[in-house]
């Protein structure tokens, strides 16, 4: 099996973990209420999703 042959440096170790932050949630427009609502969700304001009422 695949082993690591060196301990990775401090430097290299936190380099790698640069890229583990966050990045903001996408946001999208409701077609029903133009409320922001996330994509691919059932709008949270009207309950609308791809034109018709879900909730
Ligand atoms: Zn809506």
């Amino acid at each position: 099996m695949a082993h690591p042959k060196h301990r990775k440096s401090k430097s290299k170790t936190r380099m790698g973990r640069a890229h583990h932050h966050l990045r903001p949630a996408s946001l999208v427009e409701c077609n029903n209420c133009r409320g922001v609502k996330m994509p691919h969700r059932v709008c949270p304001h009207c309950g609308h999703y791809k034109g018709s009422a879900i909730v």
